[in-house]
């Protein structure tokens, strides 16, 4: 048995097979097979499409190129007929009965890891080579469809590190948990991973990457942020207890469904879910939270290979407003940009992405995407009780901008006879320093402020959230961010705004309490975080002197 140490994001425990995260351009995943014959009989209807595919293209080469450039698709045909890497596949096919999308990706990963590290410049160059062939090999097996023979095995996805949109693609039920060598706790990684009740462990270190195979056995604390490789008797025995623990706190916490957010001394506070697409609305309600208080829309930009249009929007909006049944749904415009990139974008490189071009500058920039969202929203608006809110604000002139174009789309809308709600709430995000220093002026432009503490504390400390190495540099309890949402409390209040925090510090239960002698009105949280803050909230008695934990 070996240990690795990381960082846990979601404490649970999770026993299964890892599952070496594999970035070709179409996600693949792994899958078990019962029809061993049926899988390698795709694998050579999928070889030879690949092939022919492969003999055109050096014809065509021939014609238009010449020999010389035609050469590379001949050496092409030859590697995807090669005795080792044929053998390679079908004997993982056969021993570890998986799909045959997911045995080329891994031996095309093991075979190119080995050209590339070779003395001999020619056969390093046939690393790339080598991953060209496997993805065209993937594409044909996609095309022609998967078997029809199969269970979705759950593993435990380990990876360098893992970008959101690659979470979502890899989808909630084929994973078992995540370990990653790399990555930090505020990242939008971590933060799927809690929404989506995945235990996780990250920043394991590099050295992980090198000694796990595909189908070890793997034991997983996110409690305690460790992670066994081919764990004991004992410790599979220690971390069932764990699983067992979860289970019954679970249903302990399940008793808290129904009752008051109130502390002993009277005081009720709302408690809110954070989302992030309409597939989580059941999880919501499951939990009992009062409401959504930020749908990440971004999602739903993340998850499509195109931008999204205005009705595929309109029934996302509308399926989480009457999946929430009247209770308030906070929708956050779209948040791109940083560490949440989409290729259709084609997004400029930046040098420094946290500060550039993300979130409210970029629908501030492109007016028809943002147009198309906001009449998106809007129409969904008569279908429950909507606020929307603006991420990264930085001054009153973007939010009057903000405001404007609302007022134009619903003119436009009037102008077409489309039907929206009577009361749409505008919200901003107070997650900038500046929103902060001059909530006073922002307040009596809109209806509520949402504090994100993730961003807020990066650019407020200077520490990117997306860097690993900062530790103790990167406290969110520092005083000053502390001060600025204190600050923006009263600034809020004097305006009749109400205010709630959205960022992962919501959760911090030791804060539970500073956050409402401040006088917080809302809390939004990941889903499984609703329970175990309302107990928390539960056993606060505000008459007495502070003592929080
Ligand atoms: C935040 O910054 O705290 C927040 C809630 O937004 P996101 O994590 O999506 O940047
Ligand atoms: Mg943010």
């Amino acid at each position: 048995m070996v240990v690795y140490k990381g960082k846990g994001v979601y404490a649970a425990a999770a026993i299964g097979r890892a599952s070496v995260f594999k970035r070709h351009t179409a996600p693949v995943s792994r899958v078990s097979i019962g029809d061993i014959a049926a899988e390698l009989a795709r694998l050579e209807a999928a070889k030879a499409l690949a092939t022919e595919q492969l003999t055109e293209i050096r014809d065509k080469a021939l014609k238009e190129a010449g020999e010389e450039n035609a050469e590379i698709f001949g050496i092409h045909i030859m590697m995807l007929d090669d005795e080792d890497y044929n053998d390679s596949i079908t004997g993982m096919i056969e021993t570890q009965k998986v799909n045959a999308e997911y045995a080329v990706a891994a031996v095309s990963d093991k075979f190119a890891e080995m050209f590339a590290n070779m003395e001999d410049e020619y056969m390093r160059a046939r690393s790339a080579d080598i991953r060209d062939i496997s993805d065209r090999l993937i594409a044909c097996l996609t095309d022609s469809g998967g078997t029809d023979d199969v269970t979705a095995e759950k593993t435990v996805i380990c990876a360098d590190d893992l970008a959101p949109s690659e979470i979502v693609s890899l989808g909630k039920d084929r994973v078992l948990a995540l370990v990653t060598a790399f990555g930090s706790l505020n990242s939008h990684t971590a933060i799927l991973a809690r929404s989506m009740n995945i235990p996780a462990v990250i920043g394991v270190g590099e050295e992980f990457l090198g000694s796990i195979a595909d189908g070890d056995m793997l034991a997983v604390s996110g409690h305690t942020g460790e992670v066994f490789l081919s764990p004991d008797e004992a410790t599979v025995k220690r971390l069932s207890v764990k699983l067992e623990e979860d289970a019954r706190r679970k249903k302990l916490l399940r008793e808290l469904k129904g009752r008051e957010n109130v502390t002993l001394d009277g005081t009720t506070i709302g408690i809110c879910a954070n989302i992030d697409g309409a597939e989580s609305i059941g999880d919501v309600l499951e939990n009992d939270a009062d409401g959504i208080g930020l749908f990440r829309s971004e999602f739903l930009y993340l998850g499509s290979e195109a931008l999204p249009t205005e009705e595929q929007q309109f029934s996302a909006y509308r399926k989480v407003l009457e999946g929430m049944a009247g209770r308030r749904v906070i929708i956050r415009t779209l948040d791109i940009g940083a560490d949440k990139q989409i290729d259709h974008f084609k997004l400029d490189k930046e040098e420094n992405p946290a500060l550039g071009l993300r979130a409210i500058r970029i629908c501030l920039t492109r007016p028809e995407i943002f147009r198309t969202q906001l009449r998106a929203l809007y129409r969904a608006s008569a279908f429950g009780r909507l606020g929307i809110m603006f991420p990264m604000i930085t001054s009153v002139s973007e939010v009057e901008q903000c405001l404007a174009v609302c007022d134009e789309v619903k003119k436009e809308l009037d102008g077409e006879d489309v039907r929206y709600g009577g009361h749409t709430e505008i919200g901003i995000m107070i997650e900038t320093p500046a929103a902060a220093v001059i909530s006073d002026k922002l307040a009596p432009l809109v209806d509520f402020f949402s504090v994100g503490t993730n961003d807020l504390t990066q650019y407020t400390l200077a520490c990117d959230r997306q860097n690993d190495k900062l530790g103790a540099f990167a406290d969110p309890h520092h005083e000053a961010v502390l001060r600025l949402i204190e600050m923006s409390v009263r600034n809020a209040h004097a305006n009749n705004t109400r205010i709630g925090i959205c960022g992962e510090l919501a959760a911090d239960l030791t804060l539970t309490e500073t956050f409402l002698r401040m006088g917080i009105d809302e809390l939004s949280v990941s889903p499984p975080y609703v329970l175990p803050l309302r107990e928390r909230v539960r056993s606060i008695d505000l008459r007495c002197p502070e003592n929080a934990g």
